[in-house]
């Protein structure tokens, strides 16, 4: 058994900034020559999310939509006054989508499903500099 952790280091534009860091991390897992375990991907900090739809204009906006109705930008949100910023969306859309994901993989391949992409959801008022960690466990 090995652990592996390598980081993924990029520049986000802000809010509704959603990236495919799918060949990023296939990439890391082809480096690490692991077989068969585990791949967590997680990304640091309170106003990102890890998540996992199918990385196409159409759900993009679907995704940017869903969130705003949801958890509206223009909402006025307590936590805005505790620090007097702008992000209590941000870090309420972070919180229900997760911070993190775990994808197997077997024979070298993230067992994704062809049209399962990976993908960083940014939800920062501005733009931001990201490290997302991925940690390999597995046997090679
Ligand atoms: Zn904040």
């Amino acid at each position: 058994m090995k652990i592996v952790t390598e980081k993924i280091k990029l520049k986000t534009t802000g809010n509704p900034d959603l990236i495919n860091i799918t060949e990023k991390v296939s990439e890391i897992l082809t480096r690490s020559q692991l077989k068969n375990g585990i791949a967590t991907v997680f990304v640091v900090g309170s106003t990102a999310a890890i998540t996992t739809f199918e990385f196409e204009p159409g759900l993009i906006k679907d995704v940017q939509d869903l969130l705003e109705k949801l958890i509206s930008e223009k909402g006025s949100y307590a936590h805005d006054l505790t620090w007097n910023d702008a992000n209590g969306f941000s870090h309420l859309r972070a919180m229900l989508l997760g911070p993190s994901l775990v994808v197997p993989f077997e024979e070298g391949r993230l067992l994704l499903g062809t049209w399962q992409q990976v993908v960083l959801a940014e939800f920062d008022c501005r733009s931001r500099s990201r490290t997302i960690v991925v940690q390999l466990i597995g046997i090679s």
